[in-house]
């Protein structure tokens, strides 16, 4: 999982570099750990890039919403964080 990433990562960083960069890539996110399902999001690839890099992810991404941010990175569902902070409350 961890050497998929880094070469996603070094991918990214040189279709960036080289100006091939699509405008947004299919990102798969990790498997959200209340439902195990993970998800697909078309993310810009600039922003995503930066993130690699070690950008914060709402410095790379201000306009999105902290839930797309929190799934983006984690792969939890907004919908999954709700339930979870429902049974931690009953
Ligand atoms: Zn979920």
């Amino acid at each position: 999982m961890f050497g998929w990433t880094a070469a996603l990562r070094e991918y990214i960083a040189h279709l960036v570099e080289t100006g091939e960069a699509l405008p947004t890539v299919e990102y798969g996110t990790p498997p959200c750990s209340f439902c195990g399902r993970d998800s697909v999001l078309v993310v810009p690839t600039v922003p995503l890039a930066r993130w690699f890099a070690g950008e914060l992810i709402q410095d790379a991404f201000p306009d999105w919403t902290r839930e797309r941010r929190e799934l983006l990175k984690t792969g939890i569902h907004p919908e999954c964080w709700n339930a979870m902070l429902v049974e931690e409350l009953s």
